[in-house]
């Protein structure tokens, strides 16, 4: 578990100055399993004592994907753009279609796949995005069932 002043080192070592809001939002982030999105975000300031206005939570996680200190992620049938803290390793996710609850993959099936194509193309492979969908059994019992 990372503490406050690792925040404040990986945005000192990003050129970004230290702010309650850039060290809470990369503390909300780290401790979240799944991504989330900008109102999540903004709502979980609150909780935390922190409010502030949402282009101000826009413009602070923007500033942070830049420096790569989170990452973008995209879900299939979701308009919303979600974000991670920027962990030592990925992960992916099973995404229920219908809730959109987001179930973490523990093991990456792609590590041997990447080193075959690599051996295959001569790339150099830097990495991957892979997230699975379907629906939950708390959807499925509601009637969902997929195509
Ligand atoms: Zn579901
Ligand atoms: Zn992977």
């Amino acid at each position: 578990m990372e503490r406050e002043s690792d925040y404040r080192e990986r945005l000192k070592k990003s050129g970004l100055k230290y702010t309650k809001h850039r060290t809470a939002i990369l503390a909300i982030l780290a401790q979240s399993e799944p991504p989330l999105a900008a109102e999540q975000i903004y709502l979980a300031l609150r909780e935390r004592g922190l409010p502030a206005n949402l282009s101000t939570v826009y413009r602070t996680i923007e500033t942070l994907a830049e420096k790569n200190l989170l990452k973008k992620r995209s879900l299939i049938g979701d308009s919303r753009v979600l974000f991670e803290y920027n962990r030592a390793h990925h992960s992916h996710y099973l995404v229920c279609l219908g809730c959109k609850k987001m179930l973490p993959i523990r093991r990456c099936p792609l590590g041997d796949y990447e080193e075959k194509l690599e051996r295959e193309t001569n790339y150099t492979i830097a990495g991957h995005n892979l997230d699975v969908y379907g629906y939950c059994p708390d959807c499925r019992e509601k009637g969902h069932r997929g195509n």
